[in-house]
C-alpha cells in the first residue's frame, strides 16, 4: 500500500500530538513544520492543568479528559519529567448549586475510573487543604489528590521525539509560506527555505495563527483571540507551607508555579463581544513577557480579595499575555474543510492540553482509515458554517 504524505503546520501541542498519533500508522509519512521552536508559543504560556473534574470541559467529554490525563501520566511514567507533571491535586469550589452538580458528577466519573475524589462541605476541612481560602459564600468543594498540572512544552517535545523515533520528520525554524491548492484540492506547500513539498493532506495546527494560514488555502477559519493574561504572585512570607492545589472557580483559576502562584481569568468567562477580552490580533507581535492590561490584574486581585484573601497581599513577580484561539462556540475545529485535503486541528482555546490527545487520536484515524467519530462530528468545521 502506498504511503500517505501528511504535512502538519505548527509544532505546538496540537501539531506534535497529531504527528505522534499519525506516526503510529505504518502507512503515514509525517512532516511537521514549525517556524520557531517546538511547543514555544501558546503551549509554552499555558497553565497545563488537566484536572479530573472542573468546569473547563463539560462532563459529556469525560473520555477526552481521561484520555488526555492518562496519556500524560503514561508519558511521565515512561520517563520522569517528560510531561512535567506536578501532582498538586485540585480543589474545585462550588459557589452555586449548578456548579456543585457538575463537580459531583465529575467526582463520580473520576471515582469510576479508579481515582480518588470527594465532595467536601465541612469548611474546616476545606481550610485544611487551602488555609488561605475564604469559605464564606461557598457551598462546598470537590477535591482530588491525584491530578495537577503538566508542562505543555515538555509534552510537545516528547511527542516530537516519539514521532521522530517512529520515522516522522520535524522541521523547526521553517515557516510555511504558501499552501498549494489546485482545483480546490491541496497539493502541498512551500516553506521559507524556498522548498516545495508535495502532500496528500495538509493539517493546519497553528492555533492563534490559523486565521492567517487558513487564508493561504483560501479558507476563512472562524477563530477569535481571547486574551490569556497570566500573573505570577509571590505570596506573603515568600514561601507557602502547604501544597497549593490547582484552585478552580468559574471566574478564575490559580496554581503553584515553583514558589509562586499563577493566576488567570478562566477562558469560559471571556466575552467575544468585549474588545478588552477578545479580538483578532497578530500573534507574531506578542512579547515573551509583559504586555498585560491593568483590567485583568485588577479583576484577579478583586477575586482573590473575596475568595482567597490569604494571598491577596502577594507581590507581582511577572506576567505574560497570550492568545487563545476560540471559535464562536468555544469548541475546537477538527477535520475537513471546504478545501479537499486541507484539514484543521485548531481552536483549542483554553483546553488544548486536555483535548489534544483524544482529538489527535480521532483525527489520525480519520486521515489514515477514513473513519469519523462522534467527537469529530461534534467539533467539525461544518457546524460553524451551519451556525
Ligand atoms: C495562559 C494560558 C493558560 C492555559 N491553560 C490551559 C490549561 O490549564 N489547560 C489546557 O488544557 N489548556 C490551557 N491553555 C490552552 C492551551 O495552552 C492551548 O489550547 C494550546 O497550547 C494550543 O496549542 P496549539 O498547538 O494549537 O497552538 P500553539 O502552541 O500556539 O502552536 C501553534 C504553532 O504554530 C506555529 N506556526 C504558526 N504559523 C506557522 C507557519 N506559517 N509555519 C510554521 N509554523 C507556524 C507557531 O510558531 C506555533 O508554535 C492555556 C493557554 C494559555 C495562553
Amino acid at each position: 500500500m502506498e504511503k500517505k504524505r501528511i504535512g502538519i503546520i505548527g509544532g505546538g501541542i496540537s501539531g506534535t500530538c497529531l504527528g505522534y498519533h499519525l506516526s503510529l500508522y505504518d502507512q503515514a509519512e509525517v512532516t511537521v513544520f514549525e517556524k520557531n521552536t517546538v511547543g514555544g508559543a501558546s503551549t509554552a504560556k499555558s497553565a497545563g492543568t488537566v484536572c479530573l473534574f472542573d468546569d473547563s470541559l463539560k462532563n459529556r467529554y469525560w473520555d477526552v479528559r481521561l484520555y488526555g490525563f492518562e496519556s500524560y501520566l503514561k508519558m511521565e511514567a515512561e520517563e520522569k519529567g517528560s510531561a512535567g507533571f506536578d501532582k498538586t491535586g485540585t480543589l474545585v469550589v462550588a459557589t452555586n448549586e449548578e456548579v456543585e452538580k457538575v463537580i459531583q458528577t465529575g467526582i463520580a466519573l473520576a471515582k469510576a475510573a479508579g481515582y480518588t475524589g470527594e465532595y467536601i462541605t465541612d469548611k474546616d476541612r476545606i481550610k485544611e487543604i487551602l488555609p488561605d481560602i475564604s469559605t464564606e459564600n461557598i457551598l462546598g468543594a470537590g477535591y482530588t489528590q491525584d491530578d495537577g498540572y503538566f508542562d505543555g512544552t515538555m509534552i510537545s517535545n516528547t511527542y516530537a521525539k516519539k514521532l521522530q523515533a517512529n520515522g516522522g520528520v520535524v522541521k523547526t525554524g521553517v515557516e510555511v509560506t504558501e499552501i498549494k491548492v489546485e482545483d480546490n484540492k491541496v497539493k502541498g506547500l512551500k516553506t521559507s527555505e524556498g522548498i516545495e513539498y508535495t502532500f496528500d493532506v495538509v493539517v493546519d495546527c497553528t492555533g492563534p495563527w490559523s486565521k492567517f494560514t487558513g487564508e493561504m488555502a483560501g479558507v476563512d477559519v472562524p477563530i477569535w483571540h481571547t486574551k490569556a493574561e497570566a500573573f505570577f504572585l509571590c505570596p506573603p512570607g515568600k514561601k507557602l507551607d502547604y501544597t497549593f492545589p490547582v484552585l478552580k472557580y468559574p471566574e478564575f483559576y490559580a496554581l503553584r508555579a515553583g514558589n509562586n502562584i499563577f493566576i488567570c481569568k478562566s477562558h469560559l468567562s471571556m466575552d467575544l463581544n468585549n474588545p478588552m477580552h477578545a479580538g483578532q490580533w497578530d500573534p507574531d507581535k506578542l512579547p515573551a513577557t509583559g504586555g498585560t492590561d491593568e483590567y485583568f490584574i485588577d479583576f484577579l486581585l478583586d477575586q482573590l480579595e473575596a475568595k482567597v484573601p490569604g494571598i491577596v497581599d502577594s507581590g507581582l513577580v511577572s506576567s505574560w499575555l497570550s492568545y487563545r484561539a476560540e471559535p464562536k462556540d468555544f469548541w475546537p475545529i477538527l477535520g475537513e474543510t471546504p478545501v479537499e485535503g486541507y484539514l484543521l486541528a485548531t481552536g483549542y482555546g483554553g483546553n488544548g492540553v486536555i483535548e489534544a490527545p483524544a482529538a489527535s487520536r480521532d483525527l489520525a484515524k480519520l486521515i489514515m482509515v477514513g473513519e469519523s467519530t462522534p467527537l469529530l462530528e461534534n467539533w467539525a468545521f461544518k457546524r460553524l458554517l451551519e451556525q
